[in-house]
């Protein structure tokens, strides 16, 4: 009898209280029984299955650390383990779930006033309203802190964006957009909430991607876009504040690379068990166990990485060169690891079907997004340095 299949080879989930651990089994359940089943096929389309939202809604996880408006006030942990357990199935639901959870109701869990808390962030957290995220442009992404483009301009009637927004997950059927704009007077970057139809907001779906095709992420053009001064993020005076938000999800996307690595280890795992080539499993080859070795080093190294990370966010002793540590460590060894995969696969590798493909395009955007390898890097150079090598 062959051992089952683990990629948590040290073990970490004895680590975590019943509860985690019970959400951790819950939320895994649910990803095997909703989503593994129809994943392929809507990735193929380039479509989001709407469907599951209302089934993700029951599960009451979206916005898990948050205390009140309907949350729950739970661990970073939880959140982690969460991410982790949905990427490992689908690296792209894991992508929907985190801007909705993270980057979009994070930012007005950090930098919204007391009214706009009450008036999104339960109806967000039942994903009645869906949420995006709006901070990357056209021509400004990794620059974004003293580069953004798009503008904020007060006048009487309340604030009038205008600029573009690229790359934006969830933003073709959100119903509240955050859009980050340099407002023209005072040159600092505020936030603000942008409903879904307001007039001069215009949403494209970028089509053509290679990767977390099943993310809708929206060209959006604003021109003369009108938003009331109640819909400003009260409490985001900077960039600075944008930053906080993203070193939040930061956190959450290394805990996703993470499970990526894995759903692929544990796939190709399998797959090295069964198939026979030469008359034997071709797991008993050395030169496969080998690489099925390195995967898991790797595997277990990010594992461990990634749960002192929670810990210290849960300790509030999380600093950007944690988060970004992090995300540079997993999302640089999820690469490799979802390539010796589909190595190991051979042909049958390159085949949706039998569900490794997915996972080496899937990670090539994780390695982009919320931070590029150089960017990230950068961050943990300054800190350990005490230099900038930012321009
Ligand atoms: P660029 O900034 O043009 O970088 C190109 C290359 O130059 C990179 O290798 C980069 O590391 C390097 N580089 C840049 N500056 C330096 C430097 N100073 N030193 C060394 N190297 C440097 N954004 C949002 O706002 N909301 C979203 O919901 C969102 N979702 C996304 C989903 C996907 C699938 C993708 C691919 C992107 C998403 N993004 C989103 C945007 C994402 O955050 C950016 O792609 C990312 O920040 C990199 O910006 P860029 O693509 O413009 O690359």
């Amino acid at each position: 009898v062959l051992p089952p299949i683990n990629g948590d080879f040290y073990e970490i989930h004895l680590r975590l209280n019943e509860e985690d651990r019970a959400v951790q089994l819950k939320v895994r359940e649910f990803m095997e029984r909703e989503i593994k089943p129809i994943v392929n096929n809507y990735w193929l389309h380039d479509e989001f299955p709407h469907e599951v939202i209302p089934k993700f809604a029951e599960l009451g996880l979206c916005g898990v650390t948050y205390k009140g408006y309907g949350c729950p006030g739970k661990s970073f942990l939880m959140e982690g383990i969460i991410a982790m357990e949905m990427a490992r199935i689908d690296a792209s639901i894991a992508t929907f779930f985190g801007v909705q959870s993270g980057l979009s109701m994070g930012s007005i869990y950090m930098c919204g006033s007391e009214e706009q808390k009450q008036e999104w962030l339960p109806g967000m957290h039942e994903m009645k309203i869906i949420g995006a995220f709006g901070l990357t442009e056209p021509e400004v992404g990794s620059g974004a802190a003293g580069g953004l483009t798009t503008t904020a301009k007060k006048t009487a009637d309340g604030w009038l964006l205008n600029g573009q927004k690229k790359w934006i997950g969830n933003a073709t059927f959100a119903d509240v957009t955050i859009i980050w704009a340099r407002d023209v007077d005072d040159n600092q970057v505020k936030g603000f909430l942008v409903r879904k139809g307001t007039p001069g907001f215009e949403v494209e779906k970028i089509k053509g991607k290679m990767a977390l095709r099943i993310v809708q992420n929206g060209l959006i053009t604003m021109k003369n876009c009108l938003i009331e001064e109640k819909d400003r993020l009260q409490n985001a005076e900077s960039f600075k504040d944008t930053a906080r938000v993203l070193q939040m999800t930061r956190a959450g996307v290394a805990w996703m690379a993470v499970g990526t690595a894995r759903g692929a280890y544990e796939n190709a795992l399998d797959y090295t068990r069964n198939r026979k080539q030469f008359g034997k499993p071709i797991a008993s080859f050395q030169l496969i166990q080998n690489h099925l070795v390195e995967m898991l080093s790797n595997l277990t190294a990010m594992q461990s990485l990634v749960f002192r990370l929670s810990e210290l966010q849960d300790q509030g002793l999380l600093k950007d060169e944690h988060a970004s540590l992090a995300k540079v460590f997993c999302s640089l060894r999820t690469r490799d690891i979802v390539s010796r995969a589909r190595e190991v696969m051979g042909g049958n590798g390159i085949l949706l079907e039998h569900n490794v493909a997915r996972f080496v395009a899937d990670a090539e955007a994780i390695y982009s997004y919320e931070g590029t390898k150089e960017i990230n890097s950068l961050i943990v150079g300054r800190a350990i340095t005490g230099m900038s090598a930012f321009v």
